[in-house]
């Protein structure tokens, strides 16, 4: 765990250059807008420890799978979000010497995200071998007005001498990913060309096809006057750029504005890329640099406006949920239905920047309760997009009849993990895909989306699981062999529970929608008959077998589920008695160790009793989560939050807290020391869940929301946004009270530690704060 980062309100700030850390800090002060994402890289050469990223949404290419011996059923490739032209360089050479923060004294160093505005800044004085010093001032965007662009204001004022320097504002698009299988350059030049202040490349990504032009355009201002300059313009493989010099004085500062631009072809047409990005930049610099950064804050002001939380007293917190919430609106905004979200976000390499059941389970509640119901919307209309697929990857493993398997992985409806032990036996995915329409349905209302979409969906996972279970005669009832589920420190067992529990869940809930869609719109339902040749006796029948007869391994002398056959026969060992020199686990012990252990990465049995809470009472819960915690190392990242959550609703408010702040913070203090690798972008969801579902203790049943907060004991207050049946609600808990604001939307009621509360419109109640557990 590290501690630099110094604690903000509002920003996450470096101050001192930190080089040993760099690639974290790069992550962390990532930049994006939901269409294009830029780590936080530094302007000018740099020589030190770094991995430069600008990530552009869709784009992708499908890498060759590695593995030893192939076997049927494995993906043809692993796709990545590719690495593209980086758009931000500006070399600088003073005199003959190249700034390069790697190779000279630094001084007075900062670099600020601030995500109030969403920009990043960077200060810092630098002493050369020669002695000339100059003082640098970065500040830079990535719009998330005019999305497909970003922006930077680079100030150099030498120090201590008169003289030349040069600025070489450039595009480099001869990038490789650092996670590519063969060490191959995924993208092949198409064009490039350059003027006086401006130059672009346009860049193919091999196989998939996708065209990607970068532009830049820039202006040079010396005290505060435009300059009229002579740019020489240069260009190599893969790279163009513009050459400046100019003449220096002494405590006289020279700006360089620079506009850059990433255009698709996934938005636009090839033929018309390159003219698109010259009108594009042309625009935006018509526009100037401030007035962009205003708008910039503007429009994050009214983000904040929806989605903020606030916490009293305790600054960590406060900067780590903030950070949390940033990420996520800079990741996806839902503004395209082809977009999802990849677990690094646009922040790093690692995952491949696909989708993955990290999406269902995590991302959608933050989403449902903080935007607009389409994002989540089309969170879900993407899955069933992508059903025929699903159908096709069951059929690949030899299921039939409209069964479907979700991929784990996939960045087109494809499977495409890179790691086939793990990640091809997670079935469980489809029940996370299955219930997050569940989730949609309970939150919004919108129970006509079942008909529309879901009922397809459902069935085929349905489907699956009918197919995927085998009666066993020996036990006589259905099994599940050859699984692993969400703990991925366990692979290819048998009957793991939280896969089986899910199972049976689904197949419950395809009667439960079917039902509903019969009654309220026969004529869609005879259509989805005979789109998915559904025969509603014979395989509802065989559901319903499966449902009374479906096998969960369990413990009657301990009380508890089992994870899965066998666990008790593990040699059970609590993770306080692992020494600290030997975790991580997956860092320090050989992976036979690993599995033979009885360690669990993250929440197993527990995500279960997560999901399907009201299935199980209290006492069963708190048995459960008494048994598997102590074994939890919590070494994935969407581990903690669901601990934070089941801790709160058993009345654990200081572990609750503890697991809170280690997913609040995870990035922002490296917890897990893979930070430079990318930031944890789909478990900030859940740290949004465990505060809001945590300690708000938020539920929403039978279109009710139901609230039974308390205040960490470190915290003078807490507030939280929530959006809801049409109804922008602020709830704020302090010790003594709980203050609740119907901003907006007409008159509702809400249920307050069991008891219903009117709200008016635009009203405030408050009311006495119980100090209750949520339940
Ligand atoms: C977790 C998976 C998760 C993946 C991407 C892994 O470490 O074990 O559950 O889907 O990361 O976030």
């Amino acid at each position: 765990m590290k501690n630099y980062l110094k604690h903000d309100e509002w920003c996450i700030i470096e101050e001192g250059f930190h080089r040993e850390f760099n690639e974290i800090t790069e992550s962390v002060c990532s930049l994006g807008n939901g269409r294009m994402g830029q780590r936080g890289n530094f302007e000018e050469t740099f020589t030190g420890k770094t991995l430069q990223g600008n990530y552009v949404a869709g784009v992708y290419y499908p890498d060759k799978t590695r593995v030893g011996w192939w076997k049927n059923g494995y993906p043809e490739y692993f796709a990545k979000v590719l690495n593209a032209a980086n758009w931000i360089g500006i070399k600088v050479e003073i005199e003959d010497e190249i700034l390069d923060l790697n190779n000279c004294e630094v001084n007075d160093f900062t670099r600020v995200l601030n995500m109030k505005d969403g920009y990043l800044e960077r200060s810092f004085t630098a002493i050369l071998a020669s002695g000339k010093q100059v003082r640098v001032n970065s500040k830079r965007i990535n719009s998330i007005v005019d999305d497909e662009s970003g922006a930077i204001r680079y100030s150099i004022t030498p120090l201590n001498f008169d003289g030349k320097i040069v600025l070489t504002p450039f595009i480099d698009g001869d990038i490789k990913n650092k996670d590519a299988n063969y060490d191959e350059k995924f993208w092949e030049e198409i064009q490039k060309e350059t003027a006086f202040a401006e130059g672009y490349i346009e860049l193919a990504t091999k196989k998939t096809g996708f065209h990607v032009l970068t532009g830049q355009r820039f202006e040079i201002f010396q005290n505060g006057k435009s300059v009229d300059f002579q740019g020489f313009p240069i260009k190599a493989e893969k790279f163009v750029a513009s050459q400046v010099t100019l003449n220096v004085t002494a405590n006289e500062e020279t700006v360089l504005v620079k506009y850059a631009c990433n255009l698709s072809s996934e938005n636009h047409n090839v033929e018309d890329l390159l003219s698109k990005s010259k009108a594009y930049l042309k625009r935006i610099a018509a526009k100037g640099f401030d007035k962009m950064v205003a708008e910039q804050a503007e429009k994050w002001a009214s983000k904040w406006e929806m989605n903020d939380i606030v916490i009293e007293g305790d600054v960590a917190a406060q900067q780590g949920i903030r950070f949390n919430i940033f990420q996520m609106n800079q990741t996806y905004t839902g503004e395209d239905a082809r977009l999802n979200i990849g677990p690094k976000g646009f922040t790093g390499e690692k995952y491949g920047g696909s989708t993955y059941w990290d999406t269902e389970a995590y991302c959608i509640p933050f989403y449902l309760a903080t935007a607009d119901q389409q994002v989540s919307r089309n969170l879900l209309v993407y899955r069933w997009k992508q059903l025929g697929k699903a159908i096709e990857n069951a059929q690949k493993l030899g299921f039939k009849d409209g069964a479907a398997l979700y991929p784990m992985v996939t960045m087109n409806g494809e499977e495409c993990h890179n790691e086939w032990e793990i990640t091809f036996e997670e079935i469980h995915r489809n029940g996370a895909i299955a219930y997050a329409i569940y989730d949609y349905v309970n939150y919004t209302g919108d129970k006509k989306y079942l008909g529309e979409y879901g009922f397809e969906v459902l069935l085929g996972i349905a489907r699956f699981w009918a197919q995927r279970v085998n009666w066993s005669e020996a036990k006589k009832q259905y099994v599940m062999l050859g699984v692993t589920g969400p703990n991925e420190y366990e692979n290819n067992v048998n009957n793991n529970f939280y896969t089986n529990y899910f199972a049976v869940w689904c197949l419950k809930y395809v009667i439960e929608a079917t039902e509903y869609i019969k009654s309220t719109d026969e004529a869609r339902f005879n259509e989805l008959v005979s789109i998915t040749n559904f025969d509603e006796t014979n395989e509802f029948g065989k559901f319903q077998h499966i449902i009374d007869n479906m096998y969960f391994p369990q413990s009657e002398e301990l009380g508890v589920y089992l994870q899965q056959d066998g666990f008790l026969d593990k040699e059970l060992i609590q993770v306080k008695d692992l020494p600290a020199s030997e975790r991580p686990i997956n860092q320090k012990w050989s992976w036979d160790r690993i599995l033979r252990s009885c360690f669990i990465k993250q929440a197993d049995v527990l995500q279960g009793m997560y999901f399907f809470e009201d299935d199980f009472d209290l006492a069963t819960i708190k048995r459960n989560y008494d048994f598997y915690e102590p074994m939890t190392v919590h070494e994935s990242s969407l581990s903690p939050c669901v601990h934070s959550i089941l801790a709160a609703k058993l009345g654990d408010k200081a572990r609750s807290y503890e697991f809170y702040n280690r997913a609040a913070r995870l990035d922002l203090d490296d917890y897990n020391n893979d930070t430079e690798d990318g930031c944890h972008i789909t478990s900030m969801a859940g740290t949004w869940m465990s505060l809001v579902k945590g300690f708000g203790g938020m539920r929403v049943r039978d279109g009710k929301a139901y609230f039974s907060p308390f205040v960490p004991e470190n915290w003078a207050s807490f507030s939280f946004k929530v959006r809801f049946g049409g109804n922008l609600l602020n709830i704020k808990t302090t010790s003594d009270e709980v203050i609740i604001e119907n901003l907006a939307g007409g008159d509702t009621s809400i249920f307050l530690y069991g008891e219903e509360q009117l709200l008016t419109e635009k009203s405030t109640i408050t009311v006495e704060q119980k100090d209750a557990v949520a339940v």
